[in-house]
């Protein structure tokens, strides 16, 4: 049957290709189709749903603010909203971890806030190059894809993608190379062919780039190069931040202090657009309108993000993602095939056979639950279940992820394919 999509969408199109439901209703980790087929959501929106569809807390907050005819588009104007939302960053998520930052308004995806990252990197600095890592990804946008390694995204840019120094990632070169070596050895040598660099970009887990980790000691030394330097360190939290490996922010654990951090996808808790970048105060330094956007005051989006933000003040909501961490870790732990990837609740399965986790993923889809693949070459099934779902669904995911699993490789061995 060919349909309206076919028909009239851009083959740019793809998640849908692979998953060609059409949905009518999602509820926490669940989605339905207009079959009536319901679906456990394990791609959780790339990252853009870790509270779930549809919060109800978040919703009522949402509803409340139509119903009184809260502004929705402010352009920058001060509104209520975005003062209550400032409040509750620096009262919930800043302050209480030490740290102080600027928040900017960018446009609202996440490629608007590494732009704007970049942009106050090299003006802070008046320099031009920036290193960023292997399997990196940051968005779409020309700057921000200069920075991924994705050969194929690079591609389609048809311009070439210049002034970023490309280094090995943590693991890249096996675990007993430490890469930040090479890294140091490179900016104090002169004869190493190296621009000094305005900014160090990395994520703490390589969320598109196959669900990569760096070791906390690698991220604190390649932070002191950066700060020993002069060199900025942006930390690209937009996928591994918002509590998905488990704390507010993923750099929580190696304990980082970050002169920038970017957020978006989920730091609106409701699939709303929007996002953030952080900007240490004296780095602070685009003039009015140096990074301007229409879509900077989207009421709505800062009303999910108050309510969302609001959830994190509940010790029972931190307790509640310590323990769905460690079941999801134990679950990942005791699958008898796949290399197991990533942290928190952003982890993967690695399978080195070509096309098996897109398979998998297949599989999973038709016996309804949704996940995707990371990696350039797709060889990672994508565990990423919302942090707010219960135990017994967590484990119905897992059991239909084993079983689709299972099936694949029995199919694969008995060459029925
Ligand atoms: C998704 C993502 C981006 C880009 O965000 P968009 O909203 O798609 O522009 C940047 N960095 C990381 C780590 C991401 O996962």
């Amino acid at each position: 049957m060919v349909t309206i999509f076919d028909e009239l969408e851009s083959n740019v199109r793809t998640y849908c290709r692979r998953f060609p439901a059409v949905f009518v209703r999602a509820r926490g980790h669940v989605l339905w189709d207009q079959e009536g087929r319901s679906y456990i959501d394990f791609l959780s929106g790339a990252g853009a749903l870790n509270y779930g569809h549809n919060h109800p807390a978040i919703k009522a907050e949402l509803l409340d603010y139509l119903a009184a005819d809260g502004p929705v588009h402010t352009m920058d104007l001060h509104t209520e909203a975005k003062a209550e939302l400032l409040r509750r960053i620096d009262d919930i998520v800043l302050r209480p971890r030490g740290l102080a930052y600027r928040v900017q308004f960018t446009g609202p995806t996440g490629a608007n806030a590494i732009e704007a990252a970049l942009k106050v990197a090299r003006r802070a600095t008046g320099r031009t190059n920036v290193i960023a890592f292997t399997n990196g990804f940051h968005g779409m946008s020309l700057g921000a894809l200069a920075l991924a390694g994705n050969l194929g995204k690079r591609a389609a840019s048809g311009v070439p993608l210049d002034r970023v120094t490309r280094l090995p990632y943590d693991g890249y070169l096996g675990q007993d190379a430490d890469t930040v070596d090479y890294l140091e050895k490179l900016l104090d040598d002169p004869g190493s062919g190296i621009d000094p660099p305005a900014a160090i970009v990395l994520e703490t887990v390589q969320g598109e780039g196959g669900l990569n980790v760096a070791r906390p000691e690698w991220l604190r030394r390649v932070e002191k190069v950066a700060h020993d330097r002069g060199i900025v360190l942006i930390v690209d939290d937009i996928q591994a931040g918002c509590g998905r490996t488990g704390s507010f922010f993923s750099f929580e654990e190696a304990g980082l202090r970050p002169d920038i951090v970017c957020l978006a996808k989920s730091i609106s808790g409701y699939g709303l657009p929007l996002a953030l970048t952080l900007i240490r105060p004296d780095l602070d330094l685009l003039g009015p309108g140096e990074h301007s956007g229409t879509f900077r005051g989207h009421n709505l989006a800062f009303v999910t993000a108050s309510a969302a933000l609001g959830l994190w003040s509940s010790p029972q909501f931190t307790a509640d993602l310590d323990k769905k961490c460690l079941l999801l870790a134990e679950r990942v732990r005791a699958m008898t095939s796949g290399i197991e990837r990533g942290r928190g609740l952003l982890r993967g399965l690695f399978f080195a056979e070509d096309a098996v986790a897109a398979e998998i993923s297949l599989a999973a889809f038709s016996r309804g639950l949704l996940l995707e693949t990371s990696g350039a070459a797709n060889q990672v099934v994508k565990i990423m279940p919302p942090l707010i779902i219960d135990d017994d669904a967590l484990h119905r995911g897992m059991d239909i992820l084993d079983d689709a699993v299972q099936e694949v490789l029995s199919k694969r061995k008995a060459g029925t394919r």
